[in-house]
């Protein structure tokens, strides 16, 4: 069997797939306030991005995430999805989302074989929503995920992005929201990909900070053990019999020593970390006559020059020089 194994032992199963930079949204954290996107021609088509699954599928990985930008907005995104789903070797398509197109494509979503999905919520009260994305949404976010209830999916998660001075209002109606109707929040740390350079170590609100708004205010928390050695979120339950709840903590507690993605960025760049600063040009291979060898070699280099730790807070990070909109979180 094959498989992408990196100097460090650790073996790469996830590629995450960015299928476009655009977005209805304009989330603070992300994306810059004015934006210029990619022009339409660089992004791979769908057939691009299901030649270079097919060939990462034969170097072993074996679940997609489909991301962006907000993906939704990939016209016939599901269509891409059932290519995706049966390419040999692919056991999982996923996706990540915002939600605001939920209500008119969660069936068709469903109905191509997307299994599991992440929808994007850090706040349930308009203004602070408002003020985290820069646009209106809240209301269309909450009825895109009673859709996406309604059509079945398997596993919805919702993902909270928590940043110091804007946040800490939202932690309790989020969770008491996601207590109330079964769902399986998780709070995320502020990472330094931001597109206006702003982050400071002193806007990341921690999960252990989360925690302790959350046991002040709802009720204690036992951690449980990771089911999935792979999946960065640490998973905790209610006491009282409410649930689950996750933590995220790539600033605080970095999760890189069990790290297996791989990204493929909108434009068609292998990255082997978000914080990457350099990219394997997957595109120039695709349009250029490549054969599929020369694709699966360019993704064990990339794997290879794999670096042990993202590194944030020490001297040398450096941050990447595309944005998380620009990578595909
Ligand atoms: N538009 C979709 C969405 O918002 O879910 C998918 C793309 S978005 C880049 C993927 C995830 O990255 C979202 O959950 C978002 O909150 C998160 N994210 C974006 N910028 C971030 C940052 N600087 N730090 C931590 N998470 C971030
Ligand atoms: Fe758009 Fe998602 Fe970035 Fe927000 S986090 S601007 S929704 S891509």
């Amino acid at each position: 069997m094959t498989a992408l194994v990196d100097g460090f032992g650790r073996i790469h199963t996830d590629l995450r797939i960015s299928v476009t930079d655009r977005c209805n949204l304009r989330c603070t954290y992300c994306m810059p306030a004015e934006v210029v996107f990619m022009p339409r021609e660089e992004l791979l088509s769908f057939e691009e991005i299901t030649r270079v699954a097919a060939v990462a599928a034969g170097e072993g990985i074996r679940t997609i995430r489909l991301t962006g930008g907000e993906p939704l907005l990939r016209r016939d995104l599901d269509g891409l999805v059932r290519m995706l789903v049966a390419v040999p070797g692919i056991e999982e398509v996923a996706a990540t989302t915002n939600g605001l197109l939920l209500a008119e494509q969660a069936e068709a979503l469903a109905a191509a074989g997307l299994g599991r999905l992440n929808v994007s919520l850090d706040a349930i009260r308009e203004e602070t929503f408002e003020k985290l994305a820069r646009r209106r949404g809240l209301d269309r976010v909450l009825v895109g995920l009673a859709a996406a209830r309604a059509a079945g999916f398997r596993s919805i998660r919702i993902n909270a992005v928590s940043i110091r001075g804007l946040s800490e209002a939202e932690i309790v109606p989020l969770a008491g929201l996601c207590r109330r109707e079964g769902r399986h929040l998780r709070f995320l740390e502020f990472m330094p990909l931001d597109a206006e350079g702003g982050w400071g170590a002193e806007q990341v609100l921690s999960g252990a900070a989360v925690r302790v708004i959350l046991e002040r205010e709802i009720g204690p928390l036992e951690p449980l053990e990771s089911a999935d050695p792979g999946q960065p979120a640490v998973d905790w339950r209610w006491a009282d019999g409410g649930g689950l709840i996750g933590f995220i903590d790539p600033v605080t507690s970095p999760f890189c020593d069990r790290c297996d993605r791989l990204r493929l960025t909108a434009d068609g760049q292998f990255r082997n970390c978000l914080f990457s600063t350099t990219e394997w040009d997957a595109r120039a291979v695709l349009r250029g006559g490549g054969s599929d060898e020369e694709l699966a070699a360019l993704l064990r280099a990339c794997v290879a020059a794999k670096r042990a730790a993202h590194g944030i807070g020490s001297p040398a990070f450096e941050r990447p020089a595309r944005a998380m909109y620009q990578i595909g979180g």
